[in-house]
């Protein structure tokens, strides 16, 4: 995971860098160069035709000669028509489906005018509109018109926007205002008509050349993608950001949850290391230790030990033999099983402790001497009921007395021990009152 999103924060670097170098260059370019011209000239002629006003009633005639190098449009200007021309017409496309010259901004020519009267032409692009314009109806295409004097010299340039359209096309199609705006997405024609010139006079226009000059990408579109490129970036990185936090906490969440594992197991481990310092290894039961441990909690618990507690000494009886008969691991086994009859009777608020060799002191709360004697006569029973190694006896003699509220706990010992020693002497496997 954290090494995926580095490599996607190395992709955004890249992506910031790439963007940092190529928004200028592209800018620059943009002012500069990506120009796109579209010519027509004899090389590229389109096709060009030359119309006049004898098809309005006029008596205008127009001629086209073509060279290599140039179209020359002659015209015998009529009488006729009240507003006598000629046209030279470089028709692109198709009928209805002419091409998008918005991208242009400016038109260079190289054109010839020659007659006696002004240098008057017009310049006529026709786009076909769908919403006003019908095929095989030539003049209810939209007609984007500007009229100038031609220059003396013979190449030229205008911008695309002197362009309007024409006020008898906004009339006779009943244009509303807010399309009367001049359009050039779809360009049928190019039409280079004579001015208003008086009639009888012969006029001649060569056009060498007429280059429409835009760039292929324009200034708003370009800031616009950069832009949009610079946003996408931006929620890019920031949502990959966010992704690195999240991995980074999950991490961190992860190295808690293991430190909180590892600190569950030492605890485990110091629990059981206590454990080990209070009691005997071979029996379970408390030793020395674990005895002082259990008063010192019994009195920090309630102050002093303030009820009555019943101690039992307990010693089994001529352990020295199994010990001698069957060897130490056999005297072992049989302490290992007497503490488990032990342990397996009593109840779990009584407290087994190894007083030394096979001696042991039980501690049993809030009993008195007689049901300590009870207990005791069950322990002898569970005792004797016990499968032994080699099928031996185990019995052993017990000595009772009861620890008295605030009582010196030496004392009660020494007192059982008494009791146990009675015990032994008036012949084992007993037990006696203190
Ligand atoms: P009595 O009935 O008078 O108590 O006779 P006894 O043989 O049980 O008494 P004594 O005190 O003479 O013998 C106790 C023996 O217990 C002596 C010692 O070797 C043995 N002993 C003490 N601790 C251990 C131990 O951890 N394991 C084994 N196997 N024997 C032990
Ligand atoms: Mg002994
Ligand atoms: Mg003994």
């Amino acid at each position: 995971m954290l090494r995926r999103s580095a490599r996607a924060v190395t992709i955004v670097q890249s992506v910031v860098g790439l963007l940092l170098i190529l928004t200028p260059t592209l800018l620059v370019w943009q002012h500069l160069g990506m120009t796109r011209v579209f010519e027509i000239s004899p090389r590229h002629p389109y096709g060009v035709t030359v119309t006049d006003d004898r098809h309005e009633d006029g008596n205008s005639v127009a001629t086209l000669v073509r060279s290599d190098d140039a179209f020359v449009m002659r015209c015998d200007l009529g009488a006729a028509y009240a507003w006598p021309f000629c046209k030279l017409q470089f028709h692109l496309g198709e009928a209805g489906k002419g091409m998008d010259f918005s991208q242009f901004d400016s038109i260079t020519f190289n054109m010839r005018y020659a007659g006696p009267f002004g240098r008057k032409i017009r310049l006529h692009l026709t786009n076909f509109e769908p919403e006003f314009s019908r095929i095989g109806d030539w003049n209810s295409q939209r007609y984007d018109s500007v009229e100038f004097d031609v220059p003396a010299q013979s190449t030229f340039t205008i911008p695309v926007n002197v362009l309007r359209t024409a006020d008898w096309w906004i009339a006779s199609n009943h244009v509303p205002l807010e399309k009367t705006y001049s359009r050039f997405d779809n360009i049928t024609a190019v039409e280079i008509s004579t001015g208003s010139v008086p009639s009888g006079q012969s006029v001649s226009i060569e056009v060498r050349s007429i280059e429409f000059r835009g760039k292929w990408i324009s200034n708003t579109k370009l800031l616009t993608y950069l832009v949009a490129a610079w946003i996408a970036c931006g929620v890019f990185g920031l949502s990959l950001s966010l992704v690195h936090v999240r991995s980074n906490l999950s991490a961190s969440n992860a190295r808690v949850e293991l430190l909180a594992t590892i600190n569950k197991a030492l605890e485990l481990e110091a629990r059981d290391l206590a454990n080990q310092a209070y009691t005997d290894p071979l029996t379970g039961a408390l030793n020395r230790q674990g005895l002082r441990e259990v008063l010192m909690k019994r009195l920090h618990v309630a102050g002093r030990v303030d009820e009555e507690m019943a101690v039992v000494f307990m010693d089994l009886d001529h352990f020295k033999r199994i010990n001698d008969e069957y060897g130490h691991d056999a005297g072992d086994e049989v302490l290992k099983g007497f503490a488990g009859v032990i342990h397996g009777e009593v109840r779990s608020s009584d407290k087994l402790v190894r007083w030394g060799g096979e001696e042991f002191l039980l501690l049993c709360p809030e009993t008195d001497v007689a049901h300590a004697v009870a207990m005791i006569e069950k322990l002898r029973t569970a005792l004797s009921a016990q499968a032994w190694p080699h099928g031996l006896r185990v019995t052993s003699s017990f000595g009772v007395t009861s620890l008295k509220p605030d009582e010196d706990f030496g004392a009660a010992i020494k007192r059982a021990d008494g009791a146990l020693y009675r015990a032994k002497a008036n012949g084992r496997d007993r037990v006696e009152i203190a």
